[in-house]
């Protein structure tokens, strides 16, 4: 990952040229960063023509209107989806949107929002209410997974949940599992500052998964029966096998981590008690959902912010940061409008 300037991409019919507020550093851009291709394409994607790279990265982000068209004026403050859709397949006709045969992301398939500038298509525009700020406004992607996440796992009032993996999107999957009627939610984390910021914000109890017992305690503080649902944020053997530990009978288990590598299964212990093992990938329509939450303080995203550093500091002071110090950080920000 390299800083330079490029030329500013001009948008074409059914595209918005934005001035980039605010962009997250997401764990898909670190993934890029030290294994990539992952989400970048190797050949050129059908609907934008770019693959291999390089492109520039960022799909978490904040900004305004720069060069509106009928529908946005200038200056209007926006965030956006990262989905890339073709419009026309029998998924995207069904409103599937997510399962775009065609499918393709912002800061992968297309240039992203690590820059000053950038041009996105105007279907993806959501604006943000004053109540939202910039940097507010850059957690809404990832929000808007997280309340996906607990759709997908049919959560209901009154249910038990716990989180495995208190990274960004755990954090967001406890507030919005707790806003959506859980009664209990239990965070588990190595990382002792994560635990905190979970127990910050709300969660009946946390854990560290390497203490000992930590399935019967979570069975203690739940009447022996275990949770309804566990969202699996890791996307490791480990983190797995602890989902299917603090689940119920006829529990739901929602993959939301992403493994690059196969995960097994324990077939018996599912299908004995009836347990069910669910995936989400991105989103379809729930960025409304997303700003709403935010703008009426159910969801805090202040307390995830670790970080706030410029454009020219992206390597160093944030995936490198990201990496090498996990414990210190959860969301690093980044404003690419501040040079230096
Ligand atoms: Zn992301
Ligand atoms: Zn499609």
């Amino acid at each position: 990952v390299r800083i330079e300037d490029i030329p500013s991409s001009q948008p074409q019919k059914g595209q918005v040229k934005l001035k980039v507020s605010v962009c997250g550093i997401c764990g898909s851009d670190i993934h890029e960063y030290q294994a990539g291709p992952v989400l970048i394409p190797r050949s050129p994607h059908p609907l934008t023509g770019r693959g291999t790279g390089p492109v520039v990265l960022g799909h978490e982000f904040s900004g305004k209107v720069i060069e509106g068209n009928g529908k946005w004026k200038e200056g209007d403050r926006v965030t956006a989806s990262a989905l890339i859709l073709c419009g026309e397949c029998p998924y995207c006709k069904k409103g599937q949107y997510n399962m775009c045969l065609k499918l393709g992301s912002v800061g992968f398939a297309s240039d992203g929002a690590f820059a000053e500038y950038v041009v996105v298509p105007e279907y993806s525009l959501h604006s943000l209410p004053d109540s939202v700020s910039d940097d507010m406004g850059a957690f809404v992607e990832p929000l808007a997974v997280a309340v996906r996440a607990i759709k997908r796992s049919r959560m209901e009032i009154g249910h038990s949940v716990c989180v495995i993996g208190a990274g960004p999107l755990g954090l967001l999957v406890l507030q919005v599992a707790l806003s959506a009627g859980a009664t209990q939610v239990f965070v588990l984390d190595p990382i002792e500052k994560r635990r905190e910021v979970a127990r910050n914000l709300g969660a009946t109890a946390v854990f560290d998964p390497h203490e000992d017992g930590v399935g019967r305690k979570i069975a203690e503080l739940t009447n022996g029966l275990r949770v309804d649902c566990a969202f699996e944020c890791v996307g490791s053997q480990e983190a797995f096998d602890i989902a299917v530990k603090v689940t119920a009978r006829r529990g739901v288990i929602c993959m939301v981590g992403v493994s690059l590598h196969p995960i097994q299964v324990p077939f018996y212990r599912l299908w004995g008690h009836e347990k069910e093992i669910t995936t989400i990938t991105g989103y379809v329509d729930e960025f409304p959902s997303a700003i709403s939450l935010l703008e009426s303080g159910r969801v805090d995203v202040n307390p995830l912010i670790t970080g706030r550093i410029s454009l020219d500091d992206l390597v160093e002071k944030g995936f490198e940061e990201l990496i090498n110090h996990p414990d210190k950080h959860v969301k690093i920000l980044v404003y690419p409008g501040d040079k230096k």
